[in-house]
């Protein structure tokens, strides 16, 4: 075979790993093969890891014959894999020549959540992300995102769904995954299919900055957890942290926010995190507004030790400046918790992942405005 053939036949397959249930078995509708193949093949790549079609035993030589030559599993090949001392992994996985991004498990007594990200870089400039201030540079694929689960399950050992050391997945790794819908809701349902992953909705999370017309779609289109990175309590310094609120200020986004859990099963509820900056969003009397502003929203309050980077403007709040805080917002009623830094030492934490972001947003050069 000539290189050109070899070329053309590489990028004319059709990818498996980033359908879900729906779309695979229109597509085996449409190369005339029984629909119900979609559920083996599903169970096959997402439950037992595998990627090649000659393993995949329950289908006919035949049928294994034909997905070679129209299809594939594709898979991102793992650059790095680091481990820290308390446990938690991350890798980074190579999307294209120029690109890769990072990947986090974190494991706890009673669950194994995995950070997963949907962009490479990120559009949003939040002041105090890594991320953010790496730029941009696309958004992924189904694929590319819903192999970072792929990748960590088997690095994990692939085991039964009960044994799985994945129990929750997040979208908080880097990127913002609403501004991403086209990709990040159907592999959403891949996490959640019973073929695949099967995991409950509780257990799959998004995690914005505040794309309040997406906001908007979740509950029709996957009805997963949500969380919010609302980070302060009134529109003049969200406008600075989180550049985003400009276009949608808070007047916006907390009514989405009731319009979510309105509705919903008695225990639903918006994760609001709060990431903790020293004399910037900490003070008393942002603990005060902050109990104004969510009144009766059914939510939590996950506060976030700032996690620094190099050339950050910001540092981490004390942990009594935390403490206070917190006491503030339970008197006014609202149930909270302090996340644990996990992975620090391996630049895995919240707000820590880089990747390799080659951008083209020049975001070194000029500050993205969003007005
Ligand atoms: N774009 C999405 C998801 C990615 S960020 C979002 O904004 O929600 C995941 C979480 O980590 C967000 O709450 C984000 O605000 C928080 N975060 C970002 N940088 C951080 C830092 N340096 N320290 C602690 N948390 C940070």
């Amino acid at each position: 075979m000539t290189p050109m053939a070899q070329v053309e036949e590489v990028s004319s397959k059709v990818d498996l790993l980033g359908m879900d249930r729906e779309k695979m078995a229109a597509y085996f509708i449409e190369i005339g093969e029984k629909p119900f193949r979609a559920t083996q093949i599903m169970k096959w790549i997402h439950q037992f890891g595998v990627s090649e079609f000659d393993e995949m035993t329950n289908l006919s030589k035949a049928l294994r014959e034909k997905l070679k030559r129209l299809a594939h599993v594709r898979t991102p090949k793992v650059i790095a894999e680091q481990y820290s001392d308390d446990g938690t992994i991350k890798w980074l996985l190579e999307m294209d020549n120029h690109n890769a991004v990072e990947t986090v498990f974190i494991p706890e007594k009673n669950r194994g959540t995995l950070c997963i990200s949907s962009q490479v870089g990120c559009a949003l400039a939040c002041r105090f992300c890594s991320t953010g201030q790496q730029g941009f540079n696309r958004n992924l694929e189904n694929w590319e995102i819903i192999a970072q689960m792929w990748v960590a399950n088997k690095a994990l050992g692939c085991k039964p769904k009960e044994e799985r050391r994945i129990s929750n997945v997040v979208f908080m790794g880097m990127g913002e995954p609403l501004l991403n819908v086209m990709h990040t809701f159907p592999v959403a349902r891949i996490l959640m299919d019973d073929f695949a992953y099967g995991l409950s909705k509780r257990r799959v999370t998004i995690s914005t900055a505040g794309v309040v017309p997406a906001i908007d779609k979740i509950k029709a289109e996957v009805d997963v957890s949500l969380a919010i990175s609302l980070h302060a309590p009134n529109n003049a310094l969200r406008d600075e942290l989180v550049p985003i609120n400009k276009k949608y200020p808070l007047e916006k986004l907390i009514p989405s926010l009731y319009q979510y859990v309105e509705g919903g099963h008695s225990k639903k509820h918006v994760t609001i995190e709060y990431v903790m900056l020293d004399h910037v969003n900490d003070r008393v009397e942002h603990a005060h507004e902050l109990v104004a502003l969510l009144g009766d929203l059914a939510c939590k309050v996950n506060l976030i030790p700032f996690n620094p980077f190099p050339n950050t403007d910001y540092q981490r709040s004390s942990n009594n400046a935390i403490h206070r805080f917190r006491g503030i917002l339970e008197a006014g009623g609202l149930n909270v918790t302090i996340r644990k830094t996990r992975g620090e030492d391996i630049d895995a934490a919240c707000g820590q992942l880089a990747g390799k972001v080659s951008d083209r947003t020049k975001r070194t050069l000029h500050r993205v405005e969003f007005n």
